[in-house]
């Protein structure tokens, strides 16, 4: 495994006899450029590789990833999946030795239909152009993650990504009903299935969702789209401080009324956003919290939770239109870009009891203040799960020091609370350290067993997600 520091300068040197550089011989599409090497080294996570991949497949079609893996398994070359390179566990950080398999290149929507309310597309497909095509058939595609302009679908799949509709519709494995994959020996295997149920045999769809690349690439998907809601209806409202926001979206969920988003900013991101984009949220309070109700009842229910939050809110605004509401979903969506103008962003993602959300946001405040590194944190609140986001100064490594220490001790605080490592962005590289403590030795040893049959030359994105 490559150490990682920020201060190592990466190396652009390309080996000539090894069994990447056999693949990139052999292969139509590949590419030792160094331009395109340092693309494809890293994601939006904050880590610094210290060396450059061998090169990049820059695959266009199945055949390419059929012959690329053919290859690899051939020569026992490692191959790093890679989407729009924008996920945030180093899961597509590639290193000396490695060969980029990179399938943003394989972006087609290959079919819509809109009475079965489902999509065939391409894994470099971006998020939102699914949404935009299923929306001219009056249909949505629920998992929505912040970033949804700038990732792909296999990325989705590839990390069971969640976003903000997630709170009703549930995350990327909600909304997958069959995949095709391109095994690490190139044979192609078809998971799940086009029809809305089905229980034949193992469920292979919810083992390759989630496995972040290292048991096969993702091919082409068939997505389940969903009736776009009748109304939406959207409120602000803001608190004294986090930890009060907290216990209010822990009201919303104990009083059984079902948001489609529930979403929560600590003054510090409020005025991180405030600052990059001109808007003036921190004045009117500590937190903010955002929620949206769908449905023709939704105007009902957003009264229930304007109720629920009553005795914690300092003041409470209901979005007049589309617009208003808009903006106000915007405001949670700018804020990881908004952090990155302020230095280095390490995310963390850690998810508790949704019962649990103050003492989580009062256990951050403690991890900053101990490791001195600054905390922002937002939240996907109706399912629990936090980012408490470390800014590091640019020229300092999150992979050790007090970032990585203050990523410890989220995971623990988190476990401490009955919670998980990660809620949604996977654990790539930068979490490992505490996957086997959290899983613990039956499991882990288990899941490894799968990987071996699955790839047993351990050849697809290794030393990544178990
Ligand atoms: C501003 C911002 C906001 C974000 N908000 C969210 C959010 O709200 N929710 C959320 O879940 N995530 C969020 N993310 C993280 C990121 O966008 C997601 O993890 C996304 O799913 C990654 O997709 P990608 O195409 O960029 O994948 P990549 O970064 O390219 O890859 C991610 C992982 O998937 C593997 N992979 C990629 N494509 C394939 C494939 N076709 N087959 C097999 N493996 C593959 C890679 O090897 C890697 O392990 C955010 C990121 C940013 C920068």
């Amino acid at each position: 495994m490559t150490v990682n520091t920020a201060s190592t300068a990466a190396t652009d040197a390309t080996p000539d006899s090894s069994p990447a550089a056999a693949v990139l011989a052999a292969h139509p599409q590949a590419t030792t450029d160094a331009e395109a090497r340092r693309a494809a080294a890293t994601d939006r996570s904050g880590y610094i590789p210290a060396t450059l991949p061998d090169g990049v497949v820059l695959a266009r079609s199945v055949d390419d990833v059929v012959e690329a893996l053919r290859l690899a398994h051939a020569h026992g070359a490692p191959v790093v999946p890679r989407g729009a390179g924008t996920g945030l566990a180093a899961g597509a950080s590639a290193h000396a030795g490695e060969v980029v398999i990179d399938v943003s290149g394989m972006n087609r929507i290959l079919a819509i239909d809109p009475v079965e309310m489902t999509a065939i597309v391409e894994p470099g497909v971006l998020n939102a152009e699914v949404n935009a095509a299923a929306a001219r058939h009056g249909l949505f595609y629920a998992p929505d993650p912040a970033s949804t302009a700038i990732c792909s679908i296999g990325g989705n799949i590839a990390t069971n990504a969640g976003g903000m509709w997630c709170a009703k519709y549930g995350v990327t494995r909600e909304s997958i009903l069959g995949l095709t994959v391109v095994l690490a020996d190139g044979r192609i295997l078809r998971t799940g299935r086009a029809t809305i149920k089905g229980v034949t045999g193992y469920d292979l769809n919810a083992l390759f969702i989630g496995s972040e690349g290292t048991l096969g690439i993702v091919v082409e998907a068939t997505l389940r789209l969903r009736p776009k809601p009748v109304r939406t209806e959207t409120l602000a409202a803001y608190f004294a401080d986090i930890e009060a926001a907290g216990r209010a979206a822990s009201a919303i969920t104990a009083a059984r009324i079902q948001p489609s988003i529930l979403e929560l900013m600590d003054g510090p991101t409020l005025e991180a956003v405030d600052q990059a984009e001109g808007t003036r949220h921190r004045e009117l309070g500590g937190a903010f919290l955002l929620a949206q109700t769908d449905g023709y009842g939704a105007h009902l229910e957003l009264d229930e939770i304007a109720q629920a939050i009553l005795p914690y809110a300092t003041s409470i605004h209901r979005a007049a239109d589309a617009g208003e509401a808009e903006a106000l979903v915007k405001a949670r969506r700018d804020a990881i870009p908004s952090l990155e103008k302020l230095g280095r962003v390490s995310i963390g993602d850690i998810a508790v009891p949704r019962n649990r959300l103050a003492e989580a946001f009062a256990g951050l405040e403690d991890i900053a203040a101990k490791t001195g590194v600054r905390i922002f944190s937002v939240a996907h609140a109706a399912d629990g799960n936090l980012h408490p986001m470390l800014v590091v100064d640019p020229h300092e490594p999150i992979t050790e020091g007090p970032a990585k220490a203050a990523l410890g001790d989220m995971f623990h605080l988190a476990r401490r609370l009955g919670g998980t490592l990660t809620g949604e962005h996977g654990v790539g590289l930068l979490k490992r350290d505490w996957v086997g403590e959290e899983l613990g030795e039956t499991s882990r040893s288990l899941q490894q067993a799968i990987k071996d049959v699955i790839d047993p030359r351990g050849i697809l994105n290794p030393g990544k997600a178990i």
